[in-house]
């Protein structure tokens, strides 16, 4: 059984889904993780957003992407859909890795009164990406990964079902659904 559990949302930005970096894909994973993020909070596990939050010169922008999600501005939002609401927590990043220079570990080590964070819930974008270095760093600091498998997607099939597997291979994360995870959330206390 899973222990003292937080849900990441990763990306579930305006430019990520309707903005400069559009999936389509995107669509369809919003509404399971409303389901997502409102069952965690119903049952107090941690709702944590991990946004990119970009200068203009950052070297994923300059480099790969373009300009997406460039701090301050409206494509830097969360969607409407997913609004956090004032109990739930922002962590900005610059890059892939919620991890990489942001305060996100402490953030995990402080929760459930200093105990800390035993097992991440990942969603949101891109499976092959974002989740991908997330889980990296997340199972580099021994943290226990859970992917929510229809809360996460790509630009394509291919990278989503690539992604899961390396996931899964590399990280031991436990691919589960929507469903299964707020299942899981119920026996928690
Ligand atoms: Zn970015």
């Amino acid at each position: 059984m899973s222990e003292r559990m937080c849900v990441i949302i990763i990306d579930m930005l305006n430019d990520f889904v309707t903005g400069n970096l559009k999936c389509d894909r995107a669509a369809k994973i919003v509404p399971n993780l409303k389901r997502l993020v409102e069952a965690a909070r119903r049952h107090g596990v941690p709702v944590i957003y991990s946004n990119d939050a970009h200068y203009p010169h950052d070297v994923e922008v300059v480099q790969k992407w373009g300009k997406h999600a460039i701090k301050g501005t409206k494509g830097a939002e969360v969607i409407p859909e997913l609004k956090p609401t004032e109990k739930d927590f922002i962590v900005e990043k610059r890059t892939y890795s919620g991890f990489y220079e942001t305060g996100l570990d402490s953030l995990l080590r402080s929760l459930y009164d200093g105990e800390g964070v035993k097992t991440v819930i990942l969603g949101g974008l891109h499976t092959n990406i974002c989740v991908r270095h997330t889980a990296a760093d997340a199972f580099f600091r021994g943290y226990k990964i859970i992917i929510a498998k229809d809360g996460v997607d790509s630009f394509t099939q291919e990278d989503h079902e690539q992604g899961l597997k390396y996931l899964e291979y590399v990280y031991n994360a436990k691919i589960m659904s929507v469903d299964e995870i707020i299942k899981e959330m119920g026996k928690q206390r």
